[in-house]
């Protein structure tokens, strides 16, 4: 299928999703390269463990004036295995299958190509078929969560941190509530910035932080940012916050492929986490 150059005749895109779509193209007309390390038709390599070493940052930037803690939501506050991102993976898949008429497989890779050029599947849905999201994330989200632990440790150690809390999520709000409830921690959270909030422009854009970090009122140079995507650190990094990527046991993005070749964390990296609870724990203890 011929990668779109421009958005479909006629499409009223909200300017800041529009520059989001701009910015991709644009890209794509300078590289002209396929993505290293995957193909564009291929899935996620689900519970492929990297062996990632316990890698240092040569200058890390430390938490001692975080103020505001920001998590990403998906395999960040929840170990991947629960297998919860894997379903709502699943569900994109066939959603997409039945709003385009169009075989699973292709909606697969349609699905993939989205998510590689657009930051998500729901941004590529929305620019390339001028899809309405709502009814693609209530079906995604529509998932069992049984399989998410109530994590006691994990609560303690959130409700340790000095400061405020905030979930920062590429999906949607509801979903949040859902599974921060199940794993008994949502009451630690001020509020929740879902994709609906950023005018559904994803992490990693840089405008999705701007807005993020608008909305709460919140200081780049005093807060700090979990996640297990590699990059969508990046633009955390470049604002001044300090950022920490969660270890992910679910491989779904050439920057996470990538990370099998790192010897020292990159720049964007400050902190690498295997255990969430145990390294929050780690920072109060530091602390004393
Ligand atoms: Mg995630």
């Amino acid at each position: 299928m011929p990668r779109p150059r421009r958005p479909p005749h006629g499409l009223n895109l909200a300017p800041a999703l529009k520059a989001c779509f701009l910015a991709v193209m644009t890209k794509e007309a300078t590289s002209r390269q396929p993505m290293s390390g995957t193909s564009a038709c291929s899935g996620p390599e689900e519970n492929v463990a990297l062996k990632v070493p316990s890698l240092a940052h040569p200058s890390p930037r430390d938490f001692a004036a975080t103020e505001t803690w920001i998590f990403d939501l998906d395999n960040t506050l929840y170990p991947a295995e629960c297998n919860l991102f894997a379903e709502v993976d699943r569900r994109m898949a066939e959603f997409i299958a039945k709003y385009l008429g169009v075989p699973l497989p292709y909606a697969r890779h349609l699905q993939k190509s989205y998510y590689r050029q657009f930051g998500t599947t729901l941004s590529g849905l929305m620019l390339v078929h001028k899809m309405e999201p709502g009814p693609f994330l209530d079906y995604v989200h529509d998932i069992d969560i049984s399989a998410v632990p109530e994590s006691p440790r994990l609560r303690a150690a959130i409700e340790a941190l000095d400061g405020r809390k905030l979930i920062f999520t590429n999906g949607s709000r509801r979903h949040a509530e859902r599974v921060a409830e199940k794993l008994g921690i949502l009451d630690l959270f001020e509020d929740i910035c879902d994709i609906a909030a950023c005018e559904y422009v994803p992490k990693p854009d840089r405008a999705a932080f701007d807005t993020m970090l608008k909305l709460h009122d919140v200081r780049a140079d005093r807060a700090a940012m979990f996640e297990d995507m590699p990059h969508n650190l990046e633009a955390p990094h470049a604002l001044g916050m300090t950022t920490a990527l969660v270890h992910s046991s679910y491989i779904d993005h050439p920057s996470q492929l990538a990370m099998r070749k790192w010897t020292i964390l990159p720049q964007h990296v400050h902190h690498l986490v295997h255990d969430l609870a145990a390294f929050l724990e780690g920072l109060r203890r530091r602390d004393r």
